[in-house]
């Protein structure tokens, strides 16, 4: 028998404009598809319902997009009746919404903390309108800043994601961003650095020479400079970009980071059930006509074998800056670190890039800066 996750998350791929970096499964300027989609989220939901039989209990629940707050207050209210006709949120649970501060009305705040939302995730990105203006955001960094304030006021938890490595960045303008996020009422900031992913229009104009990348020195030290002024306004380090308020990391995550298993729903949505890990159809066409039809439109899906899911448990844990339990580890997966993995832990010790302490295995602040190929040498 299956045991069910406790987590779930669910995609709605609308937003008002399509950023020129963002590779997101979403569609701009396409809001009439905006029906057919409740209705094959409907359909994808039901037939989830009918596989467990019930409605099920979760701890969290996290609406991602695209902008979710892109849709109407009604649509909002819907997708809210919609989610609590199929899972029945814990109390302590916690339910995140993702947002965009363009077109926050407060009756739209006020729709999502009836539904019971009690964290949202603002995609600030930055609070210089220069570099607001280079990322094609449509958002100013005052409006920004009201919209986070008004948040505050009505839901429990604001959440900020701001973004460095941006070109034409200053340390300075980072500075400032930095500076005016933690004087607002946030309780949780995740800090990222651009990517310039394949097939988006930045892609393009960085190989044409028009957009430059900024030195991986520049990056590293606005990396740098997050976790100093961060930490020095109270904010714990608790996951590679990730800094919260004691007591306010998010639990939704932590799911990911921890190895375990989620549901999830919604064109180019990841799940991990029953040690299958699948994605559906990022094209949000394809799915919409392969729900529309009635079929589930999914285009991988692996069975993972237990030492892969080691491995996985292990890159995955390192991410956060406690780490992992050993002992914890050993007894999960039934086997030992040293035998899975030897020797990327020697190499990983040995540089001084990995540490063990009270039984937990961790990166070092010499791992930090090269945490994503310190973590690679385990899978
Ligand atoms: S608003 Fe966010 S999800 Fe939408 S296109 Fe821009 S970066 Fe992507």
């Amino acid at each position: 028998m299956i045991q069910w996750p406790r987590a779930v998350y669910l995609h709605v791929p609308f937003c008002l404009h399509h950023c020129g970096y963002c590779d997101f499964t979403l569609v701009a300027r396409r809001d009439h598809l905006i029906p057919q989609w409740f209705d094959c989220l409907q359909r994808e939901l039901e037939q989830h319902r009918r596989e467990s039989g019930a409605r099920l209990p979760v701890d969290s629940i996290f609406i991602g997009g695209g902008t979710p707050t892109h849709l109407s207050v009604l649509q909002l209210q819907q997708l809210a009746e919609l989610i609590a006709g199929h899972f029945e949120l814990q109390p302590g649970g916690e339910y995140s919404m993702e947002a965009n501060p363009d077109g926050l009305e407060a009756e739209k705040l006020r729709v999502l903390y009836e539904a019971g939302v009690n964290r949202l995730s603002l995609g600030v990105q930055s609070f210089d309108d220069d570099v607001l203006q280079l990322l094609e955001r449509t958002h100013r960094a005052d409006a920004a800043a009201e919209v986070v304030c008004e948040a505050a006021s009505i839901l429990p938890a604001v959440s900020l994601d701001l973004m460095f490595g941006v070109p034409g960045q200053s340390e300075a303008s980072w500075q400032r961003t930095l500076e005016r996020a933690v004087s607002l009422p946030v309780v949780h900031v995740s800090t990222y650095g651009l990517t310039w992913e394949q097939g988006t229009p930045f892609f393009r104009r960085q190989r044409s020479g028009e957009l430059q990348r900024v030195e991986e020195e520049l990056e590293r030290s606005q990396y740098l400079q997050a976790i100093q002024q961060l930490t020095g306004a109270g904010f714990e380090h608790y996951e590679v970009s990730n800094f919260a308020r004691p007591g306010w990391q998010c639990r939704h995550n932590l799911v990911y980071w921890r190895a375990e298993e989620y549901l999830a729903f919604g064109p180019g949505a990841a799940r991990y059930v029953g040690g299958v890990r699948s994605t559906s159809c990022r094209s949000v066409v394809k799915w919409l006509r392969s729900w529309s039809e009635g079929r589930a439109c999914v285009e991988e899906e692996e069975r993972c074998e237990p030492e892969q899911r080691a491995r996985e448990a292990i890159m995955l844990g390192l991410r956060l800056r406690r780490g992992f339990d050993v002992a914890e580890f050993e007894s999960r997966f039934g086997v030992t670190l040293q035998q899975l993995a030897g020797a990327a832990l020697a190499q990983g010790l040995r540089r001084g890039q990995l540490e063990l302490a009270d039984g937990q295995l961790r990166l070092t602040e010499t791992g930090l800066l090269l945490a994503d190929s310190v973590t690679a040498e385990f899978l």
